[in-house]
């Protein structure tokens, strides 16, 4: 077995055994304690805690990866929001003025960007225009090099996709579009209510690995539509296998930090003249007070802590792929490039001095058969679900839920990809294993986004604090 996927056992192993409510706790007393007191302590039998997250992120991480986030090469990302809802018609566009995206003109996007769209390096640049031309003529031109052939056919086979944890958007459509992720933040939008519990449902209930007899339970208000007893859905979750569960908890965590960011920039006040986010403590504990929520909200925030430490292993796992002299990030602005590329790489570097110990290969159990089936439906059921971000009725929300799942997606390819990486030629190009600028681009926002969720956490926790 893949040391990634033994690596995704032993992980999710040990952060189970804490959520799962191993342990006594004293009756918490104040708000902050409701929601944090059960977040705490370590989340594995190894060196790693929440608290060390908290100062590792906060402090060490938190800061460079938000300078690096706003960098050109980081902040436009393409993005196709018109693509139509593969599972149902009815979607009811959602006409908050909060949820319109506004997509970039042509003249703002670097030109180094829009022609190298997907490509990272001005070497890999020509290399794969040529691949493409070829491709577009529908077999391998046999005048184009020897190395271009292959590549062509390497590249071809990367984009059949049999790698990939995600449906990636057509960035060649007329309906793909850059978008500044900076002036389009991820916040609160006012989407809520049946359509929104439809998409979180469907992402859950259909595409979670479960008979169709287990339901998870529904928000109260949809009491009678499905609402059973939290424990069923709990010890049922708890009988799984540790992939399968790995699967939920990932989900859990995005949806829980989706929730932490609209909490942290709630819309507090709007006159004609301005709007004023801000954190907003009644909506954050209606989402994460143990008792609010019987006991679900800490179990989210370990999912979320869960998630950061997935996308944390496999950018620390992806270093030398960026090491590569010949990697750029390419916007055509050499001095900046260089200047990123050396943050991109430090940050790299603090990753991995993290002292995150696992033995992954002592968690594996399971025979190889079994295991390659389990990572093949784990494939399949992320793609669906980023095929379901298509339907989500609010066009901000589907642009960061879209660029999210492509993250993760592309972290989960990393950490099934560990021996190709590890062949990867010093320099020149990589047939084996390469990450689009699209998968770069999301792969570091979507990490960005949970880097951000843990650091408003402890905001959350010393505004609780303040109030009692
Ligand atoms: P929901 O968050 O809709 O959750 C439904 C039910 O799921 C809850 O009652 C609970 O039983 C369960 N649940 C909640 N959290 C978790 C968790 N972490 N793990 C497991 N179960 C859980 N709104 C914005 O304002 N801004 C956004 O950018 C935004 N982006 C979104 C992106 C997507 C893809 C989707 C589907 C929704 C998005 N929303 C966004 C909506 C937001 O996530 C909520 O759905 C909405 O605020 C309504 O919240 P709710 O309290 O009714 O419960």
């Amino acid at each position: 077995m893949d040391r990634g996927w033994g690596f995704l056992i032993g992980l999710l192993g040990a952060v189970w055994l804490l959520s799962s409510g191993h342990g006594e706790q004293q009756p918490p007393e104040t708000a902050a304690q409701r929601c944090f007191c059960q977040v705490s302590g370590y989340l594995d039998d190894c060196t790693c805690d929440v608290e060390t997250i908290d100062r590792f992120n906060n402090y060490r991480l938190f800061p460079r990866l938000q300078k690096l986030l706003e960098s050109d090469y980081f902040r436009y990302y393409k993005v196709n929001l018109k693509r139509p809802c593969p599972f149902w018609n009815d979607i009811s566009q959602c006409g908050r003025r909060d949820c319109a995206v506004k997509p970039c003109q042509s003249d703002e996007v670097p030109d180094g960007i829009k022609s190298a769209s997907y490509k990272y390096s001005e070497e890999a640049n020509n290399l794969i225009e040529e691949c493409e031309q070829a491709e577009r003529l529908g077999a391998v031109d046999e005048s184009l090099s020897e190395e271009t052939q292959k590549a062509v056919l390497q590249w071809t086979k990367h984009d059949d996709s049999s790698d990939n944890f995600c449906e990636a958007d057509d960035i060649q459509s007329p309906d793909a579009e850059y978008v500044d992720l900076l002036l389009n933040p991820e916040r609160y939008t006012g989407y809520k209510g049946p359509d929104a519990w439809k998409i979180w449902n469907v992402i859950y209930e259909e595409n979670c690995f479960k008979p169709q007899t287990i339901k998870r339970p529904l928000n109260p208000l949809a009491s009678g539509q499905g609402k059973l007893l939290p424990n069923t859905f709990y010890s049922w979750l708890e009988g799984l296998c540790v992939e399968k569960r790995a699967f939920y908890r990932l989900i859990s965590g995005l949806h829980a930090s989706i929730n932490v960011h609209l909490s942290a920039r709630y819309l507090l006040q709007e006159t004609w003249l301005e709007k004023k986010w801000g954190h907003n403590i009644t909506e954050f504990q209606q989402r994460f007070d143990g008792i609010l929520t019987e006991g679900e909200g800490p179990r989210r925030l370990k999912n979320l802590y869960f998630l950061y430490l997935i996308e944390l292993r496999a950018l620390s796992k992806v270093l030398p792929f960026f090491e590569r002299p010949d990697f750029q990030l390419f916007t055509g602005n050499k001095i900046q490039d260089e200047e990123n590329k050396m943050l991109l790489l430090e940050i790299l570097h603090e990753i991995k001095s993290f002292p995150l110990h696992f033995d992954e290969n002592s968690f594996f159990a399971g025979d190889k058969k079994e295991a390659h089936k389990l990572k093949e439906d784990f494939r399949l059921h992320f793609r669906n679900i980023s095929r379901i971000m298509d339907c989500v009725g609010c066009f901000k929300c589907r642009l960061w839920g879209k660029l999210q799942t492509q993250g993760l997606g592309t972290a989960l390819k990393i950490l099934f990809s560990e021996k190709l990486i590890a062949n990867m030629p010093e320099s020149g190009p990589s047939y084996e294993f390469h990450l689009t600028r699209q998968e770069i681009v999301s792969l570091f926002n979507a990490f960005g986004r949970i880097s951000t969720s843990v650091k408003e956490l402890e905001n959350f926790r010393n505004l609780l604090q303040s109030i009692h």
